[in-house]
């Protein structure tokens, strides 16, 4: 059992909160939900909803009432409601922008009021084009022209970041912060534009597998419930506060290769399509070329080291999707 008992995760009906709350629940805490349901699903919680200590509630963490009335209830909270995904940024940056920087803050002032440990969702993003690899959390942020949507997201997560920190520097609020390396697994869409649960689904259909730019791109894919592990570690973790850490799996791989491994383990004949970014993400579109986390500062912390391969991971992925069109 963790040491808390009653806790509350925002964006606890998305992809990595519906593992994270399932997670809690099995080790016998009492959890809140709260999500606006914009890119979390009510799917993802469908069997959590018969546990007795479970309870979600339909909302935006802009309702500083609800949110404020749910910190009074809890002695955790994880922090994971954002806008999410780079189509989503793209698509919508002023909702994002803005969700990301007032949401942090709202649930940050209300756990400062009951004095509540907070662990915040970053992401790898905020290293932007940074070139010099693997980043440690010390590494500097690089971001392209200010014209580029995309980079509003490594701005909004930055400035989370900032606000937890000086959350805990000047008014002692216990906040840990987490930068996640493209976290995959069972329930993550593609529908916001993720790489792993879009090529999984185009190889199982036959569809042409859709590379963005050259495909020399690299990222490191952690498996979600090495990451759910971590995340309660951590919070469950006193020397953790006031500190950020990488989380996620340091096996780097390039889109092109992951397209070609995809295909090979879904048993797939589909083509490889490379596609210029202009299409996809219109014309004033950066991409990162690498991103791989040190992960050392974790692996001291509470002995992190992810367990679950790259290759069983597309595995697990390419059975759940194989599952789920079968049920069709
Ligand atoms: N990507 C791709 N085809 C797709 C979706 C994504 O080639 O259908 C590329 C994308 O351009 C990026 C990488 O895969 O270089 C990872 O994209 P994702 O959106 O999953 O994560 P992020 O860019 O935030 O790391």
């Amino acid at each position: 059992m963790t040491k808390t008992n009653k806790t509350l995760v925002t964006g606890g009906a998305g992809f990595i909160g519906s593992h994270l709350v399932e997670k809690l629940l099995k080790s016998g805490e009492e959890v809140f939900v709260i999500d606006d349901l914009s890119t979390g699903s009510l799917k993802n919680i469908a069997h959590l909803k018969k546990n007795k200590n479970f309870h979600f509630i339909k909302g935006t963490i802009l309702d500083s009432q609800k949110i404020e009335k749910l910190a009074k209830k809890v002695n955790q909270i994880y922090h994971l409601a954002a806008a999410v995904g780079v189509k989503t940024i793209i698509d919508k940056p002023l909702d994002s922008f803005l969700l990301n920087i007032r949401g942090t803050e709202i649930v940050l002032n209300a756990a400062l009021q009951y004095k509540v440990p907070v662990l915040v969702a970053s992401t790898s993003e905020i290293y932007g084009k940074n070139d010099k690899l693997p980043f440690t959390e010390e590494s500097d942020r690089v971001y392209g022209s200010a014209y580029h949507n995309r980079w509003g997201y490594a701005m909004s997560k930055g400035a989370d970041e900032f606000l937890a920190l000086a959350y805990y520097r000047e008014k002692g609020l216990p906040a840990i912060t987490v930068r996640l390396f493209n976290v995959i697994g069972p329930r993550q869409t593609g529908v916001y534009g993720m790489v792993i649960p879009r090529f999984v689904q185009q190889a199982l259909a036959g569809r042409p597998i859709t590379i963005y730019g050259d495909g020399y791109q690299t990222r490191c894919f952690g498996y979600i419930d090495d990451v759910v592990d971590a995340l309660i570690k951590l919070a469950d973790n006193p020397k953790a506060i006031g500190h950020i850490f990488n989380l996620g799996s340091d096996e780097e791989i390039s889109i092109k290769e992951l397209a070609q491994k995809i295909k090979k383990l879904a048993n797939s004949k589909s083509s490889i399509a490379f596609i210029p970014y202009a299409k996809v993400y219109g014309e004033d579109f950066d991409d990162m070329a690498r991103r791989k986390p040190d992960l050392s500062k974790i692996q001291k912390f509470i002995g992190y080291e992810p367990k679950i391969s790259l290759e069983e991971s597309l595995k697990r992925i390419i059975d759940y999707y194989g599952k789920k069109q079968d049920a069709r």
